[in-house]
């Protein structure tokens, strides 16, 4: 099973390959600033606990980065980062197992100032996105058809347009869930 093998060494070429937009971007920000504010950092540890990703493999992905913030050192990480680690994987405070955020739940979401975790297909503008997207090796056919999407609120037909694009097949059903882009992705890709 190749979600078992999972692990911070690979975890970039999977983000890389198989992460939808949304989740490919707070993993993006969480790898170059080094932070996220709460909502991302909620968001992205339930997907990584959604796509098998240990806690254990979690926990040193999360102290790796942000150890490298200079702001937040590893006594500092213990106190404000840790906890929420182990709280998503409902190994602290009332011990929920919480499940990954669905795209409705992201898309709904309100995205403030220096915040990642909305859709990007909702919350990006049409010239950026399209920027993206080119960047991302999609062709200009495909964009413009996203793009088009996107700015008529169709996020999630945007969205099934890109896996459409970036795999060169329709997934089996249109994409709700961010943990469902991920899995049907790998199924395509690996097996
Ligand atoms: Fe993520 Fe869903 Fe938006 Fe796709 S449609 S980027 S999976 S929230």
């Amino acid at each position: 099973d190749t979600q078992d093998a999972l692990n911070p060494a690979n975890l970039d070429s999977y983000a890389k390959q198989f992460f939808p937009l949304c989740m490919s971007t707070l993993f993006n920000v969480l790898k170059t600033q080094h932070h996220l504010k709460h909502f991302g950092r909620l968001s992205l540890l339930l997907f990584l606990k959604g796509i098998g990703l240990s806690l254990e493999n979690t926990m040193e992905l999360w102290r790796n980065e942000f150890t490298k913030n200079p702001k937040i050192d590893s006594n500092t990480f213990e106190k404000q980062y840790a906890y929420l680690v182990r709280h998503s994987f409902g190994q602290a405070g009332a011990r929920v197992s919480y499940s990954p955020h669905s795209c409705l739940k992201i898309i709904m979401s309100n995205v403030g100032q220096g915040e990642y975790h909305g859709c990007p297909f909702k919350t990006w503008d049409p010239v950026y996105l399209k920027q993206k997207l080119t960047e991302l090796g999609l062709g200009s056919q495909a964009v413009t058809s996203i793009v088009e999407s996107a700015s008529g609120g169709h996020y999630q037909v945007a969205c099934t347009k890109c896996f459409e694009g970036n795999y060169g097949q329709a997934p089996a059903s249109s994409i709700n869930h961010p943990n469902q882009y991920f899995s049907e992705a790998v199924k395509l890709v690996k097996e």
